[in-house]
């Protein structure tokens, strides 16, 4: 007998809001919940750019030189590639299936632009960026960077090899993905062909997710989620299948709550106020580094 996680919402995409002049978001959450901004942490912000054809382009797309303190940005690109540039001297090119996990601890300066070429040329573009809040005692740990491209992630093949769960953090069924993370992260991107299965294990409590990307599928042999919902489970039973009814792509994301106090601030996300005001004095003094836009 499985023990399915009961879904509590299934939510209808925000009405989006431009970041920049190049990512057409979605703000799944903590928009979506004001009751609780907590209510899916670890992570707490859900950015989505839902698939859309760009036309092609003279001026540069994107988001300008802007700092974090006290989260990780992890971006995931389905179609079309992201370039990116840091204080630290980081820069690289998110492309289909990468994924970029920026740890901003103690600061960071960075931009975020459609990659040169892609913006010129134009096309699909669909994006995910992903906050994921940083317990009170690692929020000043040294920035860093993890460049994980699709081929480096733990791979799980089912339905004789067409259909795969790429594991982005924590394990599944045995295989270990290459993210380090903080505190206990589970991340997943399932990519099934019509009628293909796949079946996960989270812990009762984690906060428990899914964004479905591309194909509407059938979770826990009942349940309808098509394109572009966000599926939020309750923080209760263990079990969750997913059935692809078209060829389809989606996100799954389930992590151990971080039980503190927190004060999200535009691009800061810390514990206290006084650490907020800090957090703007220090980026003032030029203590993030330099970057040029
Ligand atoms: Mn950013």
């Amino acid at each position: 007998m499985k023990n399915y996680k009961p879904i509590e919402e299934i939510m209808y995409p925000p009405a989006p809001h431009m970041v920049g002049n190049g990512f057409t978001v979605n703000n799944f959450f903590p928009g979506g919940y004001t009751q609780n901004i907590q209510r899916m942490s670890p992570f707490f912000l859900l950015d989505y750019n839902a698939k859309q054809t760009l036309a092609p382009s003279k001026i540069p797309r994107g988001v300008g030189v802007h700092p974090h303190r006290g989260l990780e940005t992890v971006t995931l690109a389905v179609h079309g590639k992201i370039a990116h540039h840091d204080s630290k001297g980081n820069s690289g090119i998110i492309g289909p299936g990468d994924v970029q996990w920026m740890t901003a601890g103690a600061g960071v300066l960075h931009k975020e632009y459609q990659e040169a070429h892609f913006n010129r040329l134009g096309g699909d573009f669909q994006m995910v960026q992903l906050w994921v809040n940083l317990p009170a005692k690692h929020k000043m740990t040294p920035a860093k960077y993890q460049a994980i491209e699709n081929n480096t992630m733990g791979k799980y093949y089912i339905d004789n090899k067409q259909s795969v769960v790429e594991i982005i953090a924590g394990e599944y069924n045995g295989i270990r993905g290459p993210a380090d993370t903080f505190t206990p992260i589970q991340l997943y991107v399932a990519r099934l062909k019509k009628g293909a299965k796949a079946s996960f294990i989270f812990p009762e409590i984690y906060p428990t997710g899914c964004l479905i990307l591309e194909g509407d599928l059938q979770i826990n042999k009942e349940i309808d989620a098509p394109v572009n919902r966000f599926i939020l489970f309750e923080n209760k039973g263990t079990d969750v299948d997913i059935e692809a009814k078209e060829d389809s792509i989606c996100l799954l994301m389930s992590g151990e709550a971080i039980n503190e106090p927190i004060v999200p601030y535009g691009p800061f996300l810390m514990n206290t106020k006084e650490e907020i005001r800090q957090a703007y004095q220090d980026y003032e003094k030029g203590k993030f580094g330099e970057l040029e836009d």
